[in-house]
């Protein structure tokens, strides 16, 4: 998708903190961090929001999940959140899907 920022960002048009790639994901630091850590785990592939997940895409949801983990332990955060927001309504604001995982401080409830 040519004017997403997360594609451009995945196809570093625009630059970023990356932390780790792959063939299917990338991921990098929050712009503006809720934690010590938090970092977006996106697939390379656009896809808008969670009612755009395709059931094709199991697997790569599946990916990001075990990725965050990953960058979990190599945080060696011994808990954190993992977060993905859908539509503007449920606090979407960038329309390419993303995991945010959070981490580096005691988190309490979500609201
Ligand atoms: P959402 O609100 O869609 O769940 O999360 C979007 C996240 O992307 C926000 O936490 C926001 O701070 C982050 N973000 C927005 N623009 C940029 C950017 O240009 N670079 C980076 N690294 N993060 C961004
Ligand atoms: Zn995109």
């Amino acid at each position: 998708m040519t004017d997403c920022l997360f594609c451009k960002i995945a196809n570093r048009d625009i630059p970023s903190d990356i932390v780790f790639e792959d063939e299917q994901v990338i991921a990098f630091r929050d712009i503006s961090p809720a934690a010590p850590v938090h970092t977006l785990v996106i697939p390379k592939k656009h896809i808008s929001t969670i009612n755009d997940i395709g059931e094709e895409d199991q697997s790569l949801i599946g990916h990001m999940v075990l990725t965050a983990k990953k960058l979990a332990a190599d945080n060696k955060l011994p808990g954190f959140r993992v977060v993905m927001n859908c539509n503007k309504e449920g606090g979407q604001t960038v329309f390419h899907i993303h995991l945010h995982l959070l981490g580096g401080r005691q988190l309490t409830s979500m609201g």
